[in-house]
């Protein structure tokens, strides 16, 4: 599968087989009346939203979310046809999320009278909406107890339609916490009954991100909600084992230094070296998203297959790598994170999770296609 040249330069390497895999290991997950709806908010996980999307809406895909109107702006730029669900807009944007067919979600009274009246000063039909519940999370999303209120608004306007109602798991990866998430599950149930009684007609509802795909069949309902595990990643070491992670970061050796004992490497010299050592200079730093805290041995890249720690301080453009053991030369290619070791294992050395190194990979690296 690796047929790619060597690269001369930091690039991320998106394999779109990868993407296809992990979407049909999914799909496998739900029942064929389930929606499938694609995650593709921050640049797809910081790998390239708009080739992502367009892959995934010739997968037959049914459903695109971003987070942002700006986001949904550049899918519909691209081409995609879609329907996109914009998770978190402002009403400053909402004009713009209306002439670009964009489907808000809706989650306290503030964003749904706004939209409402937005909706009518676009002398807008139906416009499709999704609202919003909380069951736990308690971070976006209306009571239960508003559903009588919300009711009350939706009624006296014909201007929208609530396409679906949904609400976020807390903690879906977490088996600790099943009966917190089953009582999740219990409470959207119950919002959902009320509302489908108390509106008369019956919006699409979903639940599940991907840890709920993979945890709770149960509650998959119209339509479950994957981010990422489309990006290979299955939020335990079991299920990693079945998907693939689609990007690789990959980089090449700069130059080679030898440092001395008693010489130091990097900003304000935090590394002081107790023997000979040999170093590689890295064309990647904390402006790419490889944060300080991967700095003075707790981050490392993979030369030739071995692990070469990083020397001191992270810099903005570049960090310095131990290569003492490692038999290398300037030139040489340099693995940051892909299938071995996985974003995944490369955030642990940081404390910190797949979907925060993914999404901070800078803008400025080179994004690859693999077809
Ligand atoms: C980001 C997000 C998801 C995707 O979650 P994954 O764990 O990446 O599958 C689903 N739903 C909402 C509301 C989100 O914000």
């Amino acid at each position: 599968m690796n047929s790619m040249p060597k690269t001369q330069e930091t690039v991320l390497e998106i394999d779109l087989n990868a993407l296809k895999h992990n979407f049909q290991y999914l799909k496998s997950k739900i029942s064929k009346d389930t929606k499938f709806l694609a995650v593709v908010k921050a640049y797809a996980y910081g790998s390239e939203a708009t080739e992502i999307a367009n892959y995934l809406q010739d997968l037959q895909v049914d459903y695109f979310a971003v987070a942002y109107t700006s986001e949904g702006v550049a899918l519909r730029d691209a081409g995609i046809t879609k329907p996109i669900l914009v998770l978190h807009p402002q009403p400053v944007n909402y004009k713009i999320l209306i002439a670009r067919c964009l489907e808000p979600s809706l989650y306290n009274f503030t964003s749904l009278n706004s939209f409402l009246e937005t909706a009518l000063e676009e002398k807008q039909q139906n416009y499709p909406i999704h609202i919003k519940f909380n069951t736990g999370l308690n971070r976006l999303g209306f009571d239960e107890v508003d559903i009588e209120a919300i009711y009350n608004k939706l009624k006296v306007s014909s201007s929208v339609k609530v396409k679906s109602i949904f609400s976020h798991l807390a903690a879906s990866e977490d088996l600790n916490e099943k009966e917190f998430t089953l009582n999740q599950i219990k409470a959207f149930q119950s919002i959902s009954k009320k509302f489908i009684e108390t509106v008369g007609y019956k919006p699409m509802r979903h639940l599940c991100n991907t840890s709920g795909i993979l945890n709770y069949p149960e509650a998959h309902l119209d339509m479950v909600r994957s981010g990422i595990g489309l990006y290979g990643f299955g939020n335990s070491e079991i299920e990693n084992k079945h998907f693939t992670p689609i990007a690789t970061l990959k980089s090449v050796i700069s130059q080679i230094h030898t440092i001395e004992k008693g010489e130091t490497v990097g900003y304000n010299r935090a590394f002081k070296s107790d023997s000979l050592i040999k170093t590689a200079t890295i064309p990647i730093g904390h402006a790419d998203g490889i944060g300080r805290q991967y700095g003075n041995g707790k981050g490392f890249v993979t030369i030739h297959g071995k692990p070469a720690y990083i020397v001191g301080n992270v810099c903005m453009d570049m960090i310095m790598v131990n290569v003492t053991d490692i038999d290398c030369q300037e030139g040489d290619e340099v693995i940051v994170f892909g299938k071995k070791p996985n974003a995944s294992e490369f955030a642990e050395r940081a404390n910190t999770i797949s979907y925060e190194i993914l999404t901070a990979i800078s803008q400025r690296i080179k994004r690859l296609l693999i077809k």
